[in-house]
């Protein structure tokens, strides 16, 4: 296992009087018996006690623009570090971030005590950032609200170190860990991935539009920026009617400077079948929506996936420059051009802990 891991307690749990006890961290609400995990395999009962798995530990890590989250209304031209762990609570069909979002390989591997994975303190963290000389950190790859445990404790020390942070996430999460979140984030950057409730149901049998949507809401009216961003899929959620009315919402609930980035889809995992978004659906989506009146409205043609998963390791990135290491910062893949995630793995043997 990791040197210096640790179990941290869940950090929203509600213990039952039978041993079992409900994770009050996203909206699964999972009530797990002991040893049981819950949905996203981050949190694990161990004699009627929750811990997170994945505190410390580090997926993937870039140094990159603001503008890549997407965000483009907060400190715009300056750079966040990106790091994600693993787990999320969706299990979208056309994911490109398996292996580190869903993770269950390196969640599997630390609930066995097998994980080879480095631990890294919230202080190292720090320090990368500021070795790496960037202005904000982002929480992404993963889904922050299932890691909210390391997302706070890297925050506090962020804030303490006159750091930004970037919070990337589906919204399928509780109104008290949103409160819990909000003084340490002060950007969000979530999806809206439709607004049929059957497009969430493939996604997330048991979420709703609603409760994603009264998320979002709740983080703008917590004071944080919020940006929003809709991956458009061919067949899935292309209506030009249905995505007029994401714009509404976004205009009716967040205000007509809410910026909404509307995205590209890139063929992957059960969804390699489908074809990547045209560029004129992106379009005619930003066009309606500057129409009713949204003031930010952003086309993403190109931009990339997260598909880069051959990348350079996290040894091509020590030891360098910033500068040495962006020059590398090529997707490995062919489908997204010059762009994409450096690094995946923060592997102990890349000796980042001395
Ligand atoms: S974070 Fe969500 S999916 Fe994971 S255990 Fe808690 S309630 Fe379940
Ligand atoms: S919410 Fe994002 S990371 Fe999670 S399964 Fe869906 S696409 Fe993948």
């Amino acid at each position: 296992m990791p040197d210096n891991y640790q179990l941290v307690e869940t950090r929203l749990q509600t213990p039952l009087d039978n041993g079992d006890t409900v994770c009050n961290l996203c909206l699964w609400r999972c009530r797990l018996r002991h040893g049981q995990r819950g949905f996203c395999q981050a949190h694990v009962n161990r004699n009627g006690v929750l811990y997170n798995l994945s505190y410390g530990i580090i997926s993937a890590i870039d140094v990159e623009a603001i503008e890549n989250k997407p965000v483009y209304h907060y400190r715009p031209g300056t750079k966040v570090m990106s790091i994600g762990s693993y787990g999320c609570n969706f299990r979208c069909k056309g994911c490109h971030n398996l292996e580190i979002s869903w993770g269950v390989e390196a969640l599997d591997k630390l609930a066995r005590g097998e994980s080879t994975d480095a631990w890294v303190k919230p202080e190292e963290v720090i320090e990368l950032a500021k070795k790496h000389g960037v202005e904000g950190i982002a929480f992404t790859y993963s889904e922050p609200a299932v890691w909210l445990e390391y997302v706070i404790d890297v925050g506090k020390l962020a804030k303490e170190a006159g750091l930004y942070t970037v919070y990337v996430s589906n919204s399928y999460v509780t109104d008290e860990a949103l409160e819990e979140v909000a003084p340490y984030i002060d950007v969000l950057c979530s999806d809206v991935k439709s607004l049929s409730n059957e497009f969430y149901k493939d996604v997330c049998p048991t979420s709703t539009v609603d409760e994603v949507l009264a998320s979002i809401k709740k983080a703008h009216e917590l004071g944080i920026h919020v940006e929003t961003r809709t991956n458009v899929i061919p067949g899935k959620n292309d209506d030009p009617a249905e995505l007029k009315r994401i714009a509404e919402w976004i205009r009716d609930n967040l205000g007509e400077d809410s910026p909404w980035h509307v995205t590209k889809f890139f063929p992957a995992y059960q969804l390699s079948h489908v074809p990547e978004t045209p560029h004129e659906i992106i379009q005619l989506a930003a066009d309606q929506a500057k129409a009713i009146g949204l003031k930010h409205v952003y086309a993403h043609t190109d931009i990339s996936c997260d598909c880069a998963s051959e990348n350079a390791t996290v040894d091509d990135w020590l030891g360098k420059t910033t500068n040495e290491v962006q020059e590398k910062n090529v997707c490995a893949a062919s489908c997204c051009g010059t762009e994409g995630i450096l690094v995946k793995k923060f592997e102990k043997e890349a000796g980042l802990l001395k």
